[in-house]
């Protein structure tokens, strides 16, 4: 916790604490790594409680409405592929089988009802305040909510709060960011009511602020729109921006991507706000203020300046801004940008994941797209020198290169699905996450239908990420690199 110390120090008094209930499993955050941790481990059989601050689930998809999920068409495997099945199925919104997206409404609810039919005693509203320890051991959490202060006993704690606070409140050491500069944050936000006809037609004429808008890709947005099937589409308006000084508070060194997923609707990606933290609350507090202001400026701009955008409105700014690096907690394996460039494997790999650096750096963008996936092992999800927990979602243990691609929906989602399983493993067989033997880890995630490395995924799928098995693992060094300047356009995330 920050601030500066009270002269003369001020003392709680002591109090004894209320238990909320004993369980196996704990998973504290029910995100997008939270919210696979503890299906994973109630479906091994452990009595699991999900906390969750808000009064719904699902984390940076939903809290911040971001519907990219990025490579879920061409995922294959484990719970992320039942979800988005779920998904599908509930028929609300674009099929992500078919364009990477989710509708954030439906995925609160889908992962609502998983979580209940894997039998997940759920706690919303509830904020994780410090944890309960034996030694080194972490014994249980302590939340803060309307029913006051209480502590939910464990006997294995998953911590996907996104921000490692659990694993710092039990003292695991952490690193931030390149030289302690994290990445920008963004709020997002939706514009409804847009003549997307008379976009489509200023967009043929303007291509100039679009990326890729050719003929053929042109006909493919206006086919989709008119099937109300989701679309992409990135831009950079910020030349225009120069020409509007008198709307304040445009945003400096950002682009206008935008995601539709229902008719005359934009969720656009179009803020942001450098040299914050996502653990600090004066910083969250500006970004969020500085944001919005961006997002109502950006808006006004587009109904001056854009066609379309004449009669549209802000429908929605989401719960909160979208916070991209915050800490990354060192585990027994700190995974690298040579470990990803080098597409290593490990003989004690959980999970895969694919190589897409997406770095939001103050001073530069890096888009780079590498061939192939690298080896995550299980030391990633084991804070050093703390006992009974384990880590999942951006927080996972690598460096800050390594975190922009294992900060991305699909490995943060695969990432629960092996934490929530090994805490679970763990609880029921009495000993603690890093005692838990390696292999036996292994043989339930495959069972469970994940990739727990490179060779298994050769193994169960003949050809994955269009190569096949017997082509080199080395990546064109080099090839997919864009190193951007703020202010141009990039497929960003
Ligand atoms: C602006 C932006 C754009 C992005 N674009 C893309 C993209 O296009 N494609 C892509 O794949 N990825 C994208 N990402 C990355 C991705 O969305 C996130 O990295 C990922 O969702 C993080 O998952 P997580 O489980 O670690 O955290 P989250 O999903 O944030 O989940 C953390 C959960 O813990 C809860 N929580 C946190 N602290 C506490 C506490 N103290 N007490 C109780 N509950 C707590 C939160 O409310 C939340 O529900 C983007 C991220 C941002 C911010």
């Amino acid at each position: 916790m920050q601030g500066s110390p009270v002269s003369p120090p001020l003392f709680e008094p002591a109090r004894a604490l209320p238990e909320a209930g004993a369980y196996d499993v704990v998973v504290c955050g029910g995100g997008t790594s939270g919210f696979p941790a503890a299906v994973a481990a109630a479906r091994e059989g452990a009595k699991v409680a999900l906390i969750e601050r808000y009064g719904f689930l699902g984390g940076v998809p939903t809290a911040s409405i971001m519907p990219c999920w990025h490579g879920l068409s061409r995922h294959h495997s484990g719970l992320l592929t039942e979800f988005a099945q779920r998904v599908a199925d509930f028929d609300q919104g674009p099929n992500p089988f078919e364009n990477d997206h989710i509708e954030p409404e439906t995925a609160k609810m889908v992962m609502l009802e998983m979580l209940i039919e894997a039998g997940v005693e759920i706690h919303l509203h509830n904020w994780l305040a410090g944890v309960t320890r034996e030694g080194s051991r972490v014994t249980g959490v302590i939340t803060e909510s309307k029913s006051g202060r209480r502590v939910f006993r464990a006997r294995a704690v998953v911590d996907t709060t996104g921000d490692g606070d659990v694993a710092a409140a039990a003292g695991a050491d952490y690193m931030k960011g390149r030289d302690g500069k994290l990445q920008g944050m963004t709020l997002r936000f939706r514009i409804g009511h847009i003549d997307l006809a008379r976009y489509f037609a200023w967009m043929s004429e303007n291509r100039g602020f679009f990326r890729g808008i050719t003929d053929e890709r042109l006909a493919a947005l206006k086919s989709a729109a008119a099937a109300e099937k989701a679309f992409y589409i990135g831009a950079d308006f910020s030349p225009l921006y120069a020409e509007h000084p008198e709307i304040p508070n445009l945003p400096e060194g950002s682009y206008f991507n935008v995601s539709c997923l229902r008719p005359g609707e934009f969720s656009v990606n179009a803020t942001r706000i450098y040299g914050v933290d996502g653990t600090v609350e004066e910083d969250l507090t500006r970004a969020e203020i500085v944001s919005r202001r961006q997002a109502y400026a950006i808006w006004r701009f587009l109904r001056r300046r854009i066609p379309g955008f004449e009669k549209s409105m802000i429908v929605d700014v989401p719960a909160q801004i979208g916070v991209r690096e915050t800490r990354c907690i060192l585990g027994d394996h700190v995974l690298t940008e040579e470990d990803c460039r080098a597409n290593r494997e490990f003989p004690d790999s959980v999970m895969t994941t694919r190589i897409a650096f997406d770095i939001h750096d103050v001073d530069r963008y890096v888009i780079e797209t590498l061939k192939g996936v690298v080896d995550v092992p299980y030391g990633c999800f084991l804070p050093r020198g703390v006992e009974g927990i384990t880590v999942a979602g951006r927080t996972l243990s690598c460096d800050h290169v390594a975190n922009s691609t294992i900060r991305k929906m699909e490995t943060a989602f695969q990432s629960g699905q092996v934490a929530g399983t090994a805490a679970a493993l763990a609880a029921l067989a009495g000993v603690t996450p890093r005692e838990l033997p390696v292999s036996r880890l292994q043989a339930h995630l495959e069972k469970a239908g994940l990739y727990v490395s490179q060779e298994a995924r050769y193994r169960q799928s003949e050809v994955v990420l269009g190569r096949r098995r017997d082509e080199p693992t080395g990546i064109v060094a080099g090839k997919n690199v864009t190193v951007h300047e703020p202010r141009e356009a990039v497929s960003a995330a």
